[in-house]
Order: C-alpha cells, then structure tokens, then sequence
C-alpha cells in the first residue's frame, strides 16, 4: 500500500513575520521558509507506517513555486521515497484556496492511488485548517481529523484513528482508502541525517502542472490588504478598587 502526504512550504514558525510595505501580503523574501511543522508529523506517521510493514511506499507532494522543491527534498531527506511537485507560482493577491490545494490533490490521489492520505491539520501561514476535509469530500473518502494515534490493518484494509475532542479521546475506525490530517500530539518528527540528505538528492521529483492536472485554479476570493496587528496600549496601575469600578462604569462603560 501506498501512502501520499502533503506537505507545504510556509515561513518558519520562529521567523516574526513581517508584513510588506504595500500591505499585499508578508514578507518571504530572504525569510527562512521550512515545511510546515504539521506537515512534518505527517511525514514522520508514514515512514513510521511504513517501517512498520503497514505501507510499502511513502510519497510526497507539494503545490507550490520552484522553491518548493526544497521542502520535498526535506521530505525525502526525512525517509519518503520519491515526490510530486505540482508547480504554481501564486499571485500574493489570489493564494491558493484550500479548496484549490484539495482539488489539486485530488487529482494527484486519483493518479497514485494510495490507500492512505496523510495531511497536516493546519498550515500555520493561513491557518485554514480545511484541506484534509475538503480532500476527503471531494474523493468521497471517509476522514480521521486530528489524529494522534494511527493504527493500520493491513489485512482488513482498515485504519483506527485516535482523535483529541473536547470531551477527551474519540477513536473510530476508516475504511480503506481513507484521508487522516495529524495533531501536534501524533508523533516527534525525525532530523534527516547527513547520510540521508545526500541520498535524497539522487530521488525523483516528478513535476506537474495543475493544467497536465486538468484543474481549474481560478478562486472567487481575493486579498485586498494585509496589516499588522495594532499595537497594544500600555496599561496603568491603579491605587484602589474604587478607581477601578469607576473606569469600569465611565470610561469602558462595561458596568
Ligand atoms: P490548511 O487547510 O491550509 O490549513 O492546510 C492543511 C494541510 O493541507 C497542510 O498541513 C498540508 O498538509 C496541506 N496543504 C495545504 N496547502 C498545501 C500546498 N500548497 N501543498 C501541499 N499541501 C498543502
């Protein structure tokens, strides 16, 4: 069995990000980028997948410009046997939708037929947290959201998925081919070793265009502007309860 994963490039989570001058979007030039750390995990699932006999081969796939190669190649690094790169240089104006990114997906799933689909929960540049969903609607296979624990049964072609709700764990049960998207609890992702970064260099990228795809990346929304957080006011000490509820009741007129 075969197993796919999404993985997005997006700035790293210790860069501070800084949005541009002309308020179009945030700054990613000369910004550390990295794979998405819910990417990572889902990355780390499938190799430990497949080290455990559960899956034959792990491959990874990523929408986005040249640069993104980078990220498969961390992916490969990692353990994944080969990758697919669906190149789409965006407009900052017209991001991919993660209705866009699902069909895409869909379309490379329809191609490799994996028994499993693995995304992260969330990108943390948009923090969408919708294309695992949306990939599962659209290939009208069953889903298991944030997951942190997977168990594969490979005879009976299914996968328990441990989920973390509000009430504590939900565990159910996915036929076969199934989509999961991982929590942060799932696993600790792996450091790719010299050895096997220099080993990735040498594994194939196939790249593709969403038009070889056949889909339509036209989106209905638009960014018209991007802005910094307003600055927070300094607050003040007050001398007694008296002055609070008075500020309270005159000046935030919350009482
Ligand atoms: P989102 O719904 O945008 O929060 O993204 C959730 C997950 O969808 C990510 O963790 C990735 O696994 C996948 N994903 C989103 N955008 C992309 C992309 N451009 N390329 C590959 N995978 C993506």
């Amino acid at each position: 069995m075969k197993i796919l994963v999404a993985v997005k490039r997006v700035v790293d989570y210790a860069v501070k990000v800084r949005v541009k001058p002309d308020r179009t979007g945030v700054e990613t030039a000369n910004v550390k980028m990295s794979m998405n750390p819910f990417c990572e995990i889902a990355v780390e699932e499938a190799l430990r997948l497949r080290e455990a006999g559960a899956a034959a081969e792990v491959v990874a796939a990523t929408i986005g410009p040249a640069q993104s190669a980078d990220t498969l190649r961390t992916a490969l690094a990692m353990g994944a046997d080969r990758a697919v790169h669906v190149l789409h240089d965006p407009d900052p104006a017209r991001p991919l939708l993660p209705l866009v990114v699902a069909k895409i997906l869909r379309a490379v799933a329809l191609q490799e037929k994996p028994g499993l689909v693995i995304l992260g929960k969330q990108a943390i540049d948009d923090d969408c947290n919708q294309t695992g969903q949306m990939l599962a609607g659209l290939l009208q296979w069953p889903q298991g959201t944030f997951a942190s624990k997977v168990l594969l049964d490979k005879e009976k072609q299914k996968a328990t998925v441990e989920r973390e709700v509000d009430g504590g764990i939900e565990t159910i049960c996915l036929k076969l081919p199934a989509v999961i998207t991982t929590d942060l609890r799932l696993n600790q992702p792996r450091y790719a070793t010299l050895p096997n970064i220099m080993k990735a260099k040498s594994k194939v990228i196939k790249k593709v265009t969403p038009e070889d795809l056949n889909v339509d990346i036209r989106s209905d929304m638009e960014v018209t502007e991007v802005n910094e957080q307003p600055k927070r006011k300094a607050g003040v000490i007050l001398s007694s309860v008296d002055e609070l509820l008075d500020k309270l009741k005159n000046e935030a007129r919350v009482l």
